[in-house]
């Protein structure tokens, strides 16, 4: 209830400072949805007394401080997973819908799970949201974990599009399922009684395009999904339409690893492309698999801002023993404006695990409102790009707060500084291979 009160009271403030003079948004403008990614249900989590047997996701390794609603060395236990979806349901929170960016099974050895197994736990967490929210509608991505073995998504139907595509039945059209049991992607348009024009759902099977996807080496297009991709995006601009790109794997190059992609190059500097060439359909792209939290802003050749991106932080707060980082669990919810489906907002709500478990209760926050901490007006490319640019000049403290949430709070004593920022910043503002090239050649320039 306090938080309830919190929440209500934190909305009001950031109604009151975002209506300077000018014609004022009428409440009723704003929808609503949730952004959940990244669940990884680990079911063999449970308390005992070997900490090496605490979960199969630590792989061995003693679990680090292991409670009741999970470990940072551990996937998800179930109780993580009900805990998130009770959070999103007692807010109250009016929602049009929810996206749901992929990866439910653990990160576990390949023997330890099956075709059966992934099919089971994807099957599992699909009707444990439509338990929670049993009217809503929902718009889910295959992730790269979604799959067996992991990473090895075909580019023809199989047992696993098969299975998913009936789990999804109740959220999809019939023409949606048809698209996605061929190659785990589809398109749906989203009708709302509150909006003018109905909103397009692009969801990708980015994970075509995954690195370590050996099916699709050496394939130009993998299921045709970028000739899909361009023919709806063409429709859908003569129709004047408004679209959302959903997808796991994001496009761009990892905030945390030099020079990388996250996709094939080739295949990024493709996406890139078709993404500039529709920038003017495409309000907003959604996507999760890096377990952090971080944005995007896609620019055109004049390097004009034209295309805000975000990255979801996960639910599951698994690193691995190597990593010096981890996120706490994360869901976030978007506003929009129902008139032109651009975006408004952003709240990040987490739970903090390590108190979570010391009180044996999940009390899932606020962590930042996404305007009011980086003093921006909305989230649309111009307002994502003045962002960039604040966080880029030399010491700045925003760039702390940035990274503070880029890791969902995990530790306030962590630093981001000199090579770590750089790959941080490029990754933000530099999208394709040529652009990014150039900020990381000139990082003793602008730093
Ligand atoms: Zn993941
Ligand atoms: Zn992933």
């Amino acid at each position: 209830m306090e938080l309830r009160l919190a929440l209500g009271l934190a909305l009001l403030c950031s109604a009151l400072q975002a209506a300077p003079a000018g014609p004022q948004r009428p409440r009723s403008a704003v929808g609503q949805f949730w952004h959940v990614s990244d669940l990884h249900l680990d079911p063999t989590y449970h308390i005992t007394p070997d900490r090496t047997k605490v979960c199969s996701s630590s792989k061995g390794v003693n679990a680090s401080n292991p409670g009741p609603f999970g470990d940072f060395l551990c996937d998800s236990p179930y109780q993580l997973i009900l805990s998130a979806f009770e959070f999103m349901n007692d807010s109250k929170e009016q929602v049009s819908f929810m996206i749901w960016t992929g990866d439910s099974p653990p990160h576990v050895h390949v023997k330890e799970l099956s075709t059966k197994l992934v099919i089971s736990i994807i099957g599992n967490l699909s009707s444990t949201i439509r338990n929670f929210f049993p009217d809503l509608q929902v718009f889910p991505a295959l992730g790269n974990h979604d799959y067996w073995p992991q990473d090895q998504l075909p580019v023809t139907t199989s047992e696993v599009y098969n299975a998913v595509a009936d789990f999804w039945k109740p959220w999809l059209n019939d023409e949606a399922i048809s698209t996605f049991r061929k190659g785990g992607f589809y398109t749906q348009l989203f009708e709302s009684s509150n909006s003018h024009q109905p909103l397009r759902i692009i969801s990708l099977n980015t994970n075509l395009y995954y690195s370590p996807n050996k099916e699709t080496v050496n394939i130009t297009d993998p299921a045709n999904q970028f000739a899909w991709l361009e023919e709806i995006l063409e429709t859908s601009s003569q129709k004047k339409e408004k679209v959302y790109v959903i997808g796991h794997v994001p496009v761009g190059y990892l905030p945390y690893a030099r020079n990388t992609t996250a996709i094939r190059e080739y295949y990024n500097e493709r996406l890139v492309k078709i993404f500039r060439k529709y920038s003017s359909v495409i309000a907003g792209q959604f996507f999760g698999h890096t377990h952090r939290d971080s944005i995007m802003v896609l620019l055109d050749e004049e390097e004009k801002p034209v295309n805000s991106l975000f990255v979801a932080p996960a639910v599951t707060p698994v690193k691995s023993v190597l990593q010096t980082e981890s996120n706490n669990p994360g869901v976030r919810l978007y506003q929009y404006d129902i008139f032109d489906y651009s975006l408004l907002d952003l709240w990040q709500f987490y739970l903090d695990l390590r108190d979570a478990n010391k009180k044996n209760e999940s009390n899932w926050k606020l962590e930042y409102i996404l305007t009011k901490t980086y003093g921006i007006e909305d989230l649309k490319p111009e307002s994502l790009y003045e962002m960039a640019k604040q966080l880029s000049m030399p010491h700045s403290t925003l760039f702390e707060q940035y990274y503070s949430n880029y890791i969902v709070s995990y530790d306030k004593t962590i630093r981001c500084e000199e090579g770590c920022k750089t790959c941080q910043i490029c990754a933000i503002q530099y999208l394709d291979y040529s652009s990014y090239t150039d900020c990381i050649n000139q990082e003793a320039v602008w730093r």
